[in-house]
């Protein structure tokens, strides 16, 4: 239970989006591994093959001269049985006639004491020669430890056959010293990517545009004296393209891009790390002109010395050895360095001081135009049917990254596939959009009838209050099928690509939040765990607009920041205060939500019917319900 708007979900780094440059080697050990696995079971099959054939060939060769007791105890009375060789419980024996036979006793019994019962007396007995030979030690030993003996050997040698495993990914683990760097060769057409394939993004493009050149000609840059930043740090959220743009700057310049990522290190051991930066450098050095990439900085680039219990020697250590092969750069080297992070406010301030990464290249979210040129990009391998659109698909996607625009394009042609069809419609990307913001649909979740009905209203009372309140923004779709984690969800539709948003906006915002909690309680007479997330949220932005934005009259335009042990920028009562601005602010959005829904209470019902019914309301049908009930839909506005 959600309201979601495009423009302020939490953006997760898209799981299935390409991670840019990883041809992952060194995994030779699977082919070595299942090789010596299938000479094993040739081994053992072959070893069974001949057990079971010596046993035949014995079966054959030999005549079974097994006797009965009865028959051997009959034999020595009558004087036909020279002598008897006991071995442990097996009997051979001589016949007067030459003949030998073999026979078995009970094993708790000796000889005599056997024939005896059989009715053997002890002259007859005394005619026959007995002999008692031990069992061989061999013998003995073997057949009383292989039951203990096999299972351990067949341990030890699994154990072995693990740890051989083991061992090589140790060995993984070390050659990183060595730097097992991910390079990408200017001369690899597979994997060159240029400015192209970067689509919007244009003042990053131009500021890059310097470092192409450089790396082009570097020597009329160098002739002249210019000095070219060393460092240059892309700063952007997830997916914004940034591992992209590095790539297509070493692909327009045609120089070798040498890549390593920040959260790699943070799993070595001590100091693997550090010498694999200063490998990396050097390889890059040789190879220079080149580009060497540090993705993901802000795991090792950290501010050092923050953070409880300790830092991370080994993050330390790495981004020590950046900064000093960084500062050992003569004037003249051809080698840049870039790296790209999603934190910017959590870097170390070492890392960004002149002549280290002191050229910044910020990459924003891509506008509607942007949009549309990124889905043009990704649709340029995939066949689109006639009634594809992407400028709708574009404006209904404020917030999208380029990588949820491409896997939006993916989804679509999944889509497509899964239906067998030739060419993706307008309507698989309309229903990847959702399911890129907010998880597939859980269709196997089945609500009870009292569910259903809770959820209904829950989300009709997000949409009325969206309706209703001025500036809020309008509904695009309200469904109760259960997607991701969400159980239903409402989809609003932002007027346009808001780069700012207003107090009035957020306070509406925070109310139409509230729709769903205020819903239930007035239909149930009870809250369930349902709102909890939106309570989250609000709660966040409340405070977000008394700390951060200023937007409290009682304690005025301050960014307060945040107070942390050791931090501690206000005082208690200023936290107190902040704390009571927090709950003003929900109540009184709580009581304009309140106000709404009951005011509109025979709408609320109609939609909440509605939505039991359909499961899943469209814009339009939504405006039809408003309408009957004498409210005016909202417009955008270009609609206006
Ligand atoms: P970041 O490094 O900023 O997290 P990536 O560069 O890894 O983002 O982007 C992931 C994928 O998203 C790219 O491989 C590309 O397919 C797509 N993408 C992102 N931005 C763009 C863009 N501006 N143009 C085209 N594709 C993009
Ligand atoms: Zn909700
Ligand atoms: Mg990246």
């Amino acid at each position: 239970m959600q309201t979601v708007s495009p423009k302020n979900q939490k953006k997760k780094s898209s799981s299935n989006h390409q991670k840019g440059n990883s041809p992952r080697k060194g995994w030779g050990l699977m082919p070595k591994g299942s090789s010596f696995l299938s000479n094993l079971a040739t081994t053992i099959l072959i070893f069974l093959l001949l057990m079971s054939l010596y046993s035949l060939a014995e079966s054959f060769t030999k005549p079974d001269t097994t006797i009965p007791l009865s028959t051997v105890a009959a034999d020595v009375a009558e004087g036909k049985i020279q002598s008897i060789t006991v071995k442990g419980d097996s009997l051979n024996l001589s016949y007067s006639d030459g003949s030998e036979k073999t026979s078995r006793k009970d094993p708790s019994a000796g000889i005599p004491e056997t024939l005896a019962t059989y009715g053997v007396t002890p002259e007859e007995l005394a005619k026959v020669a007995i002999t008692i030979e031990g069992q061989s030690g061999f013998e003995f030993w073997f057949l009383s430890l292989a039951p203990i003996l096999i299972p351990v050997f067949f341990l030890a040698f699994l154990f072995w056959f693990l740890s051989r495993q083991v061992r090589g990914a140790g060995m993984q683990a070390f050659s990183f010293g060595q730097s097992k760097a991910r390079v990408i060769d200017p001369a690899d057409m597979s994997q060159r990517v240029t400015f192209k394939d970067v689509a919007g993004a244009r003042e990053a493009k131009e500021e890059l545009l310097e470092i192409v050149d450089f790396l082009k000609s570097p020597k009329k840059f160098l002739d002249i004296g210019a000095r070219i930043p060393k460092g240059i740090i892309l700063m952007g959220a997830p997916g914004t393209g940034k591992t992209l743009l590095a790539r297509a700057v070493a692909g327009e310049a045609g120089v070798p891009f040498f890549s390593i990522s920040g959260s790699e290190f943070v799993e070595m051991f001590v100091g693997v790390g550090a010498s694999r930066v200063r490998d990396l450098f050097q390889l890059a050095k040789k190879a220079a002109p080149a580009i060497i990439f540090v993705d993901e900085i802000d795991a090792v680039g950290r501010t050092r010395g923050a953070g409880m219990g300790g830092g991370n020697d080994e993050r330390e250590q790495t981004l020590n050895q950046i900064l000093v092969e960084m500062d050992g750069f003569e004037p003249n080297e051809k080698v840049v360095v870039m790296a790209a992070t999603n934190r910017p406010d959590v870097l170390d301030p070492a890392l960004l001081r002149p002549g280290r990464f002191d050229r910044r290249v910020t990459i924003d979210l891509p506008d509607r135009r942007d949009r549309e040129d990124i889905l043009k990009v990704h649709a340029a391998k995939k066949p689109l049917g006639p009634d594809v659109a992407l400028s709708v698909i574009a404006e209904r996607t404020p917030g999208f990254s380029g990588a949820e625009l491409y896997s939006l394009m993916n989804e679509g042609a999944i889509l497509a596939a899964r239906e067998n069809r030739k060419e993706i419609t307008q309507y698989d990307l309309i229903r990847s959009i959702e399911k890129v913001m907010l998880g597939p649909e859980r269709k196997s979740h089945l609500l009870s009838k009292r569910e259903k009905e809770l959820t209904a209203y829950h989300e009709a009372g997000h949409a009325l209050v969206s309706s209703i309140l001025e500036h809020a923004d309008p509904v695009h779709k309200i469904s109760i099928i259960s997607r991701g984690r969400a159980a239903g969800y409402t989809l609003k539709l932002p007027f346009d690509d808001r780069k700012m948003q207003s107090k009035k906006q957020f306070l509406d915002d925070i109310a139409a939040t509230l729709g769903g909690y205020v819903a239930e309680e007035l239909v149930l007479g009870d809250v369930t765990t349902g709102p909890s997330n939106d309570l989250q949220v609000i709660t966040a932005l409340a405070r977000d607009m008394v700390s951060r934005y200023g937007m409290s009259d009682k304690l005025g335009p301050i960014a307060f920041g945040e107070r942390q042990l050791g931090n501690e920028p206000y005082s208690e009562k200023v936290a107190s205060e902040i704390d009571a601005e927090v709950s003003r602010i929900i109540d009184e959005a709580k009581a304009r939500a309140t106000d709404v829904v009951m005011k509109y209470r025979v709408v609320l019902d109609a939609i909440a019917k509605e939505l039991v019914e359909k499961e899943t309301v469209e814009r339009e049908a939504f405006e039809k319900i408003l309408v009957l009930n004498g409210i005016i839909p909202k417009k955008k506005e270009e609609e206006i």
